[in-house]
């Protein structure tokens, strides 16, 4: 069952469709994709997925820095950050864990953090030495 919901980013709002039973964005689609193509096969390699993930954030990086300041983001732009998620799923896969709860357990650890903007981050109280 497909559920709409609307996701908030950067002065936009846009919809998107969650799949009821993995509330992931096109988890459903992706876990099929990666089974497709042998990812799981042997329990997958959730490290060797990572590693592309870290590829893939790499890609990211150098996509929108050689973009510069378009008004939006090009495809390119979204197509590396979507490389970056459909990674990760498959990171996630390989463990066994949900996506969803990883990003719930990571929240639930952030959502009272303090700490403050250094060089355009947000640098945890204690480990802002500057
Ligand atoms: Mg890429």
């Amino acid at each position: 069952m497909k559920n709409t919901i609307y996701v908030i980013s950067v002065g936009r709002v846009e919809r998107a469709e969650f799949n009821a039973e993995n509330r992931m964005y096109k988890g459903v689609e992706l876990f099929r994709w990666g089974t497709s193509k042998g990812i799981f096969d042997n329990g997958g390699d959730a490290v060797a997925q990572l590693k592309k993930t870290a590829e893939e954030v790499v890609e990211a990086v150098e996509a929108i820095c050689l973009e510069g300041d378009l008004p939006r983001p090009s495809q390119n732009v979204e197509s590396e950050l979507g490389d970056i998620y459909v990674t990760w799923i498959m990171a996630c896969e390989c463990l066994g864990v949900f996506p969803e709860d990883c990003i719930d357990v990571a929240f639930a650890k952030i959502m009272k953090r303090k700490g403050r903007m250094i060089n355009n981050q947000f640098v945890k109280e204690g480990k802002d030495n500057e």
